[in-house]
């Protein structure tokens, strides 16, 4: 028996002490409640007034033109896809370690994915990565907030402009959150985001887009929003199609979600504050932990708003090589809730270069490029996003404020880092990159 809970000492802190709503979310009141049975009881479920006016303030809350409304975060990225421009033949560069739904369906927009690295020091797309993946084809960058940090939107902005390539941000991590003073969702041309329940911003399934840009905006309506196309273009303009939408996809909001939209607007920046005095409190008690690294944005008037899925550096040659699987179950067991992985790299998936999704008897990925155009010669090697994952632990994604607690959790993670040794006896854990080995363990 060891000092450390995993080998049958006494925890820090045991699941059944944790208050109910430490990890709790969304965190839903009787405002929310009421809305959502409005909307039942008026039987205004499939309207659009209540999600206009959800597009209104949310427009209004990050100083944007248009905020358009759509059925959940991959249906609004699609829309901004499309809202650029990218076609076939075109190719779209977007960080290998993300969610699937930041760039899939440019493939079914007969576009290409070309995958670039992210940047160790903060999680977040690498710009030379990026500007080395620039060819004569490439139409769009899908930029990822990854994990609520802001990506280096200046590097990213030069870059593109200089190359004219439009700007997709993904702020499905970070709603609310700021770059240099500047609120994610308004730096590049367009911005799509999920509002599901489990990200930060939380109203059930729902996705938003934001941009500045009328010609974007109106595109992303012809796409998906047959309703409206009649208020954006001329009869003129819509007479040989009439209003049938071009991408055949019906993408507005289920009202339930925008009336529930319309609370959580009134209340997000008092949660996310206190969600960041949290987190900001254990970095306080951790940061001295040597093999552990805060990831957060140096630049002033960034932030890292809502915290979500938040991870942090680790080290293992501060712990004589102990893995990042085995040092978080460590962790766990002393005060539940700290996590490991971040998302496995997308481009070692097949869908972008092999797979015939479509049926046309070559793989979809290539299919409207060049002949020998290799995508994945475009994305090359990787070396971060394909080992990143052996370096990071997750904090305890809590939701609320409770100095005594954390406290406890400081002492947690305090004890572990003292008494690794006991680790250098476990077995040694494969991670969920397939067969890319954790760091060899001593037994
Ligand atoms: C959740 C998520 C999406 C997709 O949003 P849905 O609302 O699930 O469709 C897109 N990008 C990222 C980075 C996400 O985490």
């Amino acid at each position: 028996m060891g000092k450390l809970a995993l080998y049958g000492g006494t925890p820090v802190i045991r699941q059944d002490e944790l208050p109910e709503d430490l990890f709790h979310w969304p965190i839903v009141n009787d405002a929310m409640r009421k809305a959502q049975t409005d909307v039942l009881d008026a039987g205004n479920m499939s309207g659009t007034d209540i999600s206009r006016k959800f597009e209104e303030q949310f427009a209004e809350w990050h100083g944007v033109k248009y905020a358009l409304a759509h059925c959940n975060g991959t249906s609004s990225l699609l829309a901004a896809m499309y809202g650029v421009g990218l076609g076939p033949g075109d190719e779209v560069i977007c960080p290998s370690i993300t969610y699937w739904a930041s760039c899939t369906a440019a493939l079914g927009l007969g576009a290409t994915v070309v995958f670039c690295d992210i940047c160790e020091k903060d999680l977040q797309i690498d710009p030379a990565s990026f500007e080395a993946r620039i060819t004569p084809r490439t139409k769009a960058v899908i930029v990822v907030h990854y994990m609520a940090h802001p990506a280096d939107m200046d590097a990213i902005m030069a870059i593109a402009r200089k190359h004219g390539i439009k700007v997709i941000e993904d702020v499905s991590h970070a709603q609310g959150g700021h770059y240099k003073g500047k609120m994610l969702g308004t730096i590049g041309d367009v911005a799509g985001m999920s509002l599901m329940s489990g990200k930060s911003f939380a109203i059930g399934e729902g996705g938003m887009l934001l941009t500045n840009d009328f010609e974007i905006y109106r595109r992303a309506i012809r796409f998906g929003h047959y309703d409206r196309i009649s208020k954006v273009f001329s009869p003129e303009e819509f007479k040989d199609t009439n209003v049938v939408p071009f991408g055949g996809h019906k993408f507005r909001m289920h009202q339930v979600s925008a009336a529930i939209g319309l609370e959580q607007l009134k209340k997000y920046e008092s949660e996310i504050a206190e969600i960041d005095a949290a987190m900001k409190y254990l970095w306080n008690g951790m940061k001295d932990i040597k093999g552990f690294r805060m990831i957060y944005p140096e630049d002033e008037g960034s932030d890292k708003s809502g915290w979500y899925a938040s991870r942090f550096g680790y080290d293992p040659e501060a712990f004589e090589g102990v893995d990042n699987v085995t040092f978080s179950k460590a962790l766990d067991k002393e005060a539940p809730g700290f996590g490991t992985f971040c998302n496995f790299p997308l481009h070692l998936s097949s869908v972008f270069y092999n797979t015939d999704i479509f049926g046309h008897g070559s793989p979809t990925a290539s299919y409207f490029l060049p002949p020998g155009v290799d995508p994945g010669k475009l994305t090359g090697e990787l070396p971060v996003a394909m080992t990143i994952n052996q370096r990071l632990l997750g904090e305890p994604p809590f939701k609320k404020f409770y100095p005594e607690l954390l406290d406890r959790y400081i002492e947690g993670a305090h004890k572990v880092a003292e008494n690794y040794k006991e680790l250098l006896v476990e077995e040694k854990v494969e991670s969920q990159i397939g067969n890319i080995a954790l760091t060899k363990r001593k037994s």
